[in-house]
């Protein structure tokens, strides 16, 4: 049988195909840091390396925006010292420099801000400065990994999947309370008769249409201080066939949504990942998890 997943998404094509949701995060942790050059000597005795410590941070001191960056490095015999950037213009004096280093110095590059993730640190320290501070975030390196499909993704998709079968070009989004695990409403598409009337702000004004979510009760919760829970979306989910414009985003993120799982990119328009990572921006007030539906070669779905 062929799975809501391979049908919903319009690259699919073989039967072997497997599916798994693709977190988009933000670029910092997709991207090595930005480096800089630095001028690296080897120390000639490495009895006197107080004193070049010393010398050095006269000329240069370590500065606090670089403490991941360890200023020695010994290898075997080796003890290598960062001393000072390749830009920089005051430079040691000659006599001195004969006396504590060996002739040859090297350029190498140092990562300007301290690795987010094990494979930037690894990259780092094997083509670039091995002695760099890590602490290694377990939280952070699982939320990079893709995740399986669970049964109520199944379940969504499915039924994403028989509301499209006779309109496969409109967009439609599913809202599901997460610690329920049932869809509280759903919506097709209707910038056809109005340009905003995309289908995250219909099934947004649908679900606040409820009388549980009117004016009163919201303010009631508020006084009782379950503020967390006085927000449309809190515990919510929204699975969407096609990512999300600006506008469905922004309403996404003030209604406080968790996680959006959706099937199609949309490299014009999308905000959450293709175009824009507005869910990544560091000012705004709330932070959610979005996910892409992808496939994963068929190697690997073979070997599941
Ligand atoms: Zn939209």
């Amino acid at each position: 049988m062929i799975s809501p997943a391979k049908r919903l998404c319009s690259s699919s094509s073989s039967l072997l195909i497997k599916h798994q949701w693709h977190p988009i995060v933000d670029d910092d942790y997709i991207r090595l840091p930005n480096l800089q050059s630095m001028i690296v000597a080897r120390i000639k005795d490495h009895r006197l390396t107080s004193d070049i410590l010393q010398s050095i941070n006269n000329i240069y001191p370590w500065p606090n925006s670089l403490k991941h960056v360890k200023r020695l490095y010994r290898n075997d015999n080796h003890l290598d010292i960062l001393l000072y950037p390749s830009s920089f213009l005051t430079t040691m004096e000659k006599d001195q420099f004969e006396k504590y280093f060996e002739n040859e110095t090297r350029i190498i590059n140092i990562p300007e801000n301290p690795c987010l993730l094990r494979w930037q640190h690894d990259i780092c320290i094997n083509q670039h400065w091995p002695n760099l501070a890590f602490r290694e975030n377990k939280i952070l390196e699982q939320s990079q990994l893709n995740k399986d499909l669970t049964e109520q993704d199944e379940i969504i998709l499915d039924l994403l999947q028989k509301i499209q079968e006779n309109d496969k070009e409109s967009h439609y989004a599913i809202i599901v309370d997460n610690e329920k695990q049932i869809p509280l409403v759903g919506s097709r598409d209707y910038r056809h008769e109005h340009p905003l009337q995309h289908s995250t702000m219909v099934a947004i004004d649908l679900l606040a249409a409820n009388p549980i979510y009117s004016r009163e009760n919201l303010l009631k919760k508020f006084i009782e201080k379950k503020d967390k829970k006085a927000y449309l979306l809190n515990g919510c989910s929204i699975y969407l066939t096609h990512e999300p414009c600006i506008m469905c985003a922004m309403a996404l993120l003030h209604s406080r949504i968790s996680t959006v799982y959706y099937l199609n990119k949309n490299s014009h328009i999308g905000a959450l990942g293709s175009r824009y990572k507005l869910h990544t921006l560091k000012k705004t007030n709330h932070r959610f998890t979005v996910y892409h539906l992808e496939q994963i070669n068929s190697d690997n779905a073979l070997n599941t």
